[in-house]
């Protein structure tokens, strides 16, 4: 895996560590969890948080569960549990240890966590509030200026525990009434405001079905589903720093109540990933789906992780990527192509090389004899000879790039136009001699003839000092690809930052498809494979449309960074 860069959560381990401060008979002292909602798929910013929580537990000989945070019925689905075991998995990560599947779901906590709220309410640490959403609004005050006790919040506990097992039966509409925290309504930080931990929700839930019709909150829920899990270190975003005392007052109390033995999990804070050119919210990226602007969750310009996946992305890429980012507790922008290059140096030394033409002109080489085919070969891996050689021919009749001939040759243009030689790569030189128009003046094929003796790899060829090296395939034996040419979804670096409508700032290029002409041995690529097409870029054989034999490529990324110029 990537190399390993210190960070304040590591510091924070290593001390811990030292002291022994997570000791506890039969478990590791380092238990982190990633807990993703079952909402939507995942995408490259909790990429960082399964690299982050996953990877510390590997550092520190821990483990890290993965949890699903099921606790918001409405919006969760089985599909969304599948296809995010999935990601996590290809990322690279288990959530298995000591032989044991560390999967979890919050759902199989409901009794527990009813449980807790009744405790609380039995002390007198949480009471039913019967307010509407409004009066709770209104009362809850804003910065600077203390709320207003609710005027349920002394009722007594055997009032309030009868209207939680009332609330539980069914006996109420959402709503109606909601179990609050007793705390502190004049409290600076308004999470301890009296905060919400239960309330009534009558929504099928995609596991527990019609049990229940109430549904703890998220930051009531949260800190008891560590606990639950003996957590350690709890690493979330930093939008819950301020949820922090929450979690600690929750789990003290309860602690104390004798549900949890201490040391107890605690929470730290980093700062999220935040990527230039994408956008990650859930609702917008649903957006891109439904209104048809992408082909699909998993459509190659998606920042999800399934769309990353079927565009080529590797999980080494995406982990060095967020290793080298870091791990801060300071909000900033990381440039896309950061990740971009990580991609490149990780596909750099694998991807064998192939050649492609993406946007052909023929070329005759007139001199050529009709039935001759010579064949050519060069490296799979030019740093791998043990990596062996590709066999291709070249024939009279070869498809070039377009844009490797100018009939006028612009200032410093070392390639074909008439006079001029190149060497056709592993193969001839050959000096360009003319070329064909068609009644609109566009070129149709390109002329020109060739010198025998200079192929490459024999002596000859040390006789011939040429500028321009151009790619080729040989039209006959040429395969017929569709390759798709995919680039950033978005011209503008933040695309919904300050209020801007992200549809205005879409790029129209993000994707072009085009009839390439691939080097003969690409027929067989399997789904998935990928190559160097030589001064290309990177290209895999899609994962969905690609079959052996009928290859279709999606462009990974190019070889230079170029965006913007
Ligand atoms: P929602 O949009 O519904 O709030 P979410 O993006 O917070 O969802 P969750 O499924 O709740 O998604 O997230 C699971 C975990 O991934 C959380 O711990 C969250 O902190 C983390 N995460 C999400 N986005 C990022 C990001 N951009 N950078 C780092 N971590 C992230
Ligand atoms: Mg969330
Ligand atoms: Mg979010």
């Amino acid at each position: 895996h990537a190399p390993v860069i210190s960070n304040f959560l590591r510091t924070i381990i290593e001390n811990d560590l030292k002291d022994g401060a997570h000791l506890r008979p039969g478990l590791p002292q380092v238990i982190t969890r990633f807990p993703p909602e079952p909402n939507g798929y995942l995408h490259i910013g909790h990429a960082k948080s399964i690299c982050l929580n996953f990877g510390l537990a590997r550092d520190y000989d821990g483990r890290c569960h993965l949890r699903f945070d099921d606790t918001n019925p409405e919006k969760e689905e089985q599909e969304y549990v599948d296809t995010i075991i999935d990601s996590v998995h290809w990322l690279g990560f288990s959530y298995e240890h000591d032989a044991k599947q560390h999967l979890y779901f919050a759902s199989d906590y409901f009794d527990q966590l009813y449980a807790m709220a009744e405790h609380l309410i039995e002390l007198g640490h949480a009471y039913v509030d019967s307010q509407n959403a409004e009066e709770m609004a209104a009362n809850r005050g804003n910065f600077g200026e203390p709320g207003k006790n609710s005027p349920y919040r002394d009722r007594t506990v055997a009032e309030s525990l009868d209207l939680f097992h009332r609330m539980k039966a069914g006996e109420f509409q959402n709503g109606e009434h909601i179990v609050r925290a007793k705390i502190d309504m004049a409290s600076p930080n308004m999470n301890m405001r009296d905060p919400a931990i239960y309330r009534i929700r009558h929504a099928h839930h995609h596991r527990t079905g019609d049990k229940w019709c109430v549904y703890p909150m998220y930051d009531f829920a949260h800190p008891i589903e560590d606990a639950i899990e003996n957590v350690t270190h709890s690493v979330c975003t930093l939008e819950f720093q301020d949820h922090r005392p929450f979690y600690d007052w929750v789990l003290e109390h309860l602690a104390d109540g004798g549900f949890f033995q201490r040391p107890l999990p605690k929470q730290y804070e980093f700062s999220r990933l935040n990527l230039t050119y994408i956008v990650t919210s859930k609702r917008k990226l649903r957006q891109l789906v439904e209104e048809n602007i992408v082909d699909g969750w998993d459509d190659p310009r998606m920042p999800t992780l399934v769309g990353m996946r079927r565009r080529g992305y590797t999980p080494e890429a995406i982990q060095l990527m967020c290793e080298r980012t870091g791990v801060t507790k300071s909000d900033g922008w990381i440039d896309y192509s950061v990740l971009e290059g990580c991609l490149r140096e990780d596909l750099d030394p694998k991807a064998p090389r192939a050649t492609a033409v993406l946007r052909p002109l023929k070329l005759v080489i007139d001199n050529f004899p009709d039935e001759l085919s010579v064949e050519c070969s060069s490296p799979v891996h030019p740093h791998h000879p043990e990596r062996g050689n590709r066999h291709f021919p070249i024939t009279k009749e070869l498809w070039i790039e377009q844009d490797d001939f100018m009939e006028t040759p612009s200032k410093g243009y070392f390639r074909l136009f008439p006079g001029n030689k190149v060497r056709l790569r592993y193969g001839y030189v050959v000096e360009c001699t003319g070329c064909n128009k068609d009644a609109a003046g566009n070129v149709i094929a390109v002329h020109c003839s060739y010198f025998p003796d200079s192929k490459s790899g024999t002596e000859g060829s040390a006789n011939y000092k040429v500028k321009g090296n151009i790619h080729w395939v040989s039209a006959h034996h040429a395969v017929v690809a569709e390759v798709r040419l995919y680039d950033r979804l978005f011209t503008d670096p933040h695309p919904d930052a300050g209020g801007k409508d992200f549809l205005q700032v879409l790029n129209p290029n993000a994707k072009e498809v085009v009839t390439a002409y691939l080097e003969q041995g690409i027929h067989a690529a399997q789904p998935g494979d990928c190559f160097q097409f030589e001064r290309h870029g990177y290209f895999v054989a899609d994962r969905v449309d690609s079959v052996a034999g009928k290859p279709v490529f999606n462009r990974v990324v190019t070889l230079k960074d170029s965006w913007g110029k």
